[in-house]
């Protein structure tokens, strides 16, 4: 295999299109790329033409438009070239309309309310800001994907918009600083991936993870990640050989699969790409989860994307790099060698603190799920309090600056923004803290609470839009003012004054640190339905609606989508539990139950003097657990049918967390105990110790 040879090979990307297009089509579709101009259905047709002829030629059949629903996941419809004609022939068609727009029944898609049933109709719009791929023999054409008002169903939608967000206002501020060469500002992500791989015989042994992702059991095994021996620990030759294939995979897809290891709990590990533009990256992403799915069932593998798979054991996480990038190759989170670069540099950095600190509800929101709620908070993953870590050295210099003293560390006298010359702020140094939720790593920030399972579109719209309105904000003030070097000053004093109390550099982890938290006045919403309520807030609702990235109506049915997701996955959840505690554990018990008491009383026939206090006990004690998980089953089950009396989503929810979830955590908690003293083979299903062997 030749990387270079087969990257982007299965991607009808810039170079493609340079060299097959007419030199028209191209500059019209390269200017609708770059500056979001409309696109005519002249160049629309020439181009899909185009297209439909590279993919035939490179095997493909079908073509989909590929878009991302609400269920966090991509979805498509596969259509045949294969157009019939007169005479019973058939030519391999692909239109331009085909190519920009189609039909689709947004009917079993979630959307809110906001797609009433009389119009069930949705549409898919080409996106020319992500290139098409050949994905299994079928051109995928990436779509937004919205209702006939022109509502978004989808993720993609809400991205697009607050990428043009940023762009606007980023841009304002790039003109006052004289940057009059940069057509374009694009948010840059790099998302990376966590993930757990265990042996697919023992996966489909396990019906909680067929069902659920993640398992509802689980003794803890003698050994799990206490020795911390897997981070970064040589990989098995059987885990490579997947992680050749992933990249090799991703690679004909034009992701750029960089670094693969082992992460801290066995079995998991970790695919970083290089970045690419946030629309981009988040194709990417859905593109690497599905692969790393297909793959690994392809080495005997069950790939785990699930936030918390299993219990006591660290549970996977995505985390977001962000930054800003100009056209013109600037990234503007990194600090520069002149003073005017830095004062430019110190403005979008405080603007990202501003941003964090004032929107902390809705970065919360923004990777809220059932499943991440397992990971935030617990000792393991950044908690649900969200904070800035910055680093020694840029902290003692936003300290100097606040307070107009000289920065002592780079020797240089007061820092005067605009005039000093910065220090170059140290990349990837070892104070690097692993425990942040929001940390500055050299040159652009690292987001680390979004769950591994979800799409990072959520993350990044909040992240564009929040850092937008921020800079919208600032280009009103600096606009106005006659002295620009003297304003932008006065701006990164004012907002380090009124922000610092987002910045933290400790351990994230430490209890003082919820306490401090709260001192500060910093929000702590441990699950879902704590954080929810505030997306439909009026001032949230507002600052979406000025920046135009949703509308009211988007931002409710988002709400509601959102809650209902949570609650159907805990009561989906709960009836996985059910069942196996009824079909499997329940029965598993009473048949080993059963055969120890008949060999204790063979053995008293036998022997009528010996005593068998290991088998009495045996016997005693699981009868008890019998007794109890049935009747904690049955606790569970009134619970179910207790979340359907609840009158509205949130209601809903909270029954789910406070009810359902905590009967859950219940009944658990006793089928573990009982794994614990039951003969290995007499357990219905493969325990931790296995499922965290495999290899
Ligand atoms: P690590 O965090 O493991 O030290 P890196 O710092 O090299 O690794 O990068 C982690 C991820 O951040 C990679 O996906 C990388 O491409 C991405 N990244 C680097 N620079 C930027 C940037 N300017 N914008 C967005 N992501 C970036
Ligand atoms: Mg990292």
């Amino acid at each position: 295999m030749n990387p270079q040879e087969i990257f982007g090979s299965m991607v009808f990307n810039d170079a493609v299109m340079r060299q097959r297009l007419p030199k028209e089509t191209y500059r019209a579709l390269h200017k609708t790329m770059v500056e979001g101009t409309p696109l005519n259905p002249e160049v629309a047709s020439v181009v899909a033409n185009t297209m439909k002829d590279w993919a035939i030629e490179k095997g493909a059949t079908h073509f989909t438009h590929w878009f991302q629903p609400m269920t966090g996941i991509t979805a498509e419809k596969h259509d045949s070239f294969l157009s019939p004609i007169e005479g019973g022939g058939a030519i391999m068609e692909f239109s331009g309309r085909e190519l920009v727009k189609g039909e689709s029944d947004a009917s079993s898609f979630p959307s809110g309310g906001l797609r009433a049933t009389f119009e069930a109709r949705g549409y898919t719009a080409w996106d020319p800001t992500s290139y098409a791929f050949i994905k299994e023999g079928t051109l995928c054409i990436p779509t937004a994907f919205c209702s006939y008002g022109g509502q978004a169903l989808d993720k993609k939608t809400p991205l697009l918009r607050s990428i043009e967000a940023l762009n606007r206002q980023a841009m304002r501020i790039l003109k006052l600083f004289g940057h009059h060469d940069v057509k374009r500002v694009t948010p840059t992500v790099g998302p990376e991936q966590e993930y757990f791989l265990i042996d697919k015989e023992l996966f489909y042994q396990r019906r909680d993870l067929i069902y659920t992702g993640r398992t509802l059991f689980g003794a803890r095994p003698p050994k799990g990640q206490e020795l911390d021996d897997h981070y970064y620990g040589s990989i098995k030759p059987r885990v490579s050989a997947f992680m050749r294939e992933v990249d090799e995979e991703l690679w004909k897809l034009g992701v750029s699969a960089k670094t693969e290891h082992n992460e801290v709990a066995p079995c998991q590990h970790e695919l970083a790409p290089i970045f690419s533009s946030a629309n981009i990256a988040t194709d990417h992403n859905q593109l690497t989860m599905e692969i790393l799915k297909k793959v690994a069932a392809r080495h005997g593998f069950a790939c785990l994307l699930h936030e918390k798979p299993f219990a006591g054991v660290n549970g996977s996480g995505k985390h977001n790099n962000w930054s800003m990038s100009t056209d013109t190759g600037m990234n503007l989170l990194e600090p520069g060698e002149t003073p005017a670069e830095n004062a430019q540099f110190l403005l979008f950095l405080v603007a990202v603190i501003q941003a964090v600190d004032l929107h902390q509800d809705l970065l919360r929101i923004s990777i809220a799920s059932a499943g991440n709620d397992h990971r935030l908070g617990a000792n393991e993953a950044p908690p649900a309090i969200i904070s800035m870590f910055l680093g020694d050295e840029l902290q003692s210099i936003l300290d100097a600056i606040e307070n107009h003293q000289a920065y002592v560390a780079g020797a240089r006298t007061a820092v005067n923004i605009g005039v000093t010359t910065l220090p170059r702020i140290p990349k990837d140094t070892t104070d690097r803290n692993r425990t942040s939720p929001f940390a500055f790593t050299g040159n652009k920030f690292e987001f680390r609470m979004p769950g591994s399972a979800v799409s990072i579109a959520d993350a990044n719209v909040t992240l564009n839009t929040i850092v937008a309105d921020v800079l919208m904000g600032f280009a009103e003030r600096l606009e106005q003012a006659a002295d620009l070097r003297a304003e932008v000053e006065q701006i990164v004093v004012d907002t380090i004054t009124n922000h610092k109390r987002i910045i933290f550099n400790g351990n994230n982890y430490a209890a003082a640190w919820k306490q401090e938290a709260t001192k500060r006045g910093l929000l702590d919403l441990p699950s879902t339905p704590d954080a929810l309520p505030y997306l439909i807030q009026p001032e949230n609702i507002a600052l979406f609606e000025r920046q135009q990235v949703y509308s009211g109506e988007e931002l409710h049915s988002r709400y509601e989508i959102l809650l209902e997701n949570y609650s159907k996955v805990i009561a989906i959840e709960a009836h996985a539990m059910l069942d196996i505690v009824n079909k499997e554990i329940l029965p598993a018990l009473i048949t080993y139950s059963g055969a120890l008491a008949q060999a204790a009383a063979g053995k008293r026939v036998l022997l009528p003097d010996l005593p068998l206090p290991c088998e009495e006990k045996l016997v005693k004690k699981l009868s008890q657990l019998i007794a109890e998980i049935d009747s904690k089953a049955d606790a569970l089950n009134d619970s179910l049918l207790r979340i359907d009396l609840a009158d509205d989503p949130l209601a809903k929810a909270r029954a789910c967390r406070d009810d359902v979830f905590q009967r859950m955590a219940e009944t658990r908690a006793l089928v573990d105990e009982a794994e614990g003293i039951v003969d290995r083979n007499a357990w219905p299903f493969p325990g931790y110790g296995e499922l965290l062997t495999t290899k």
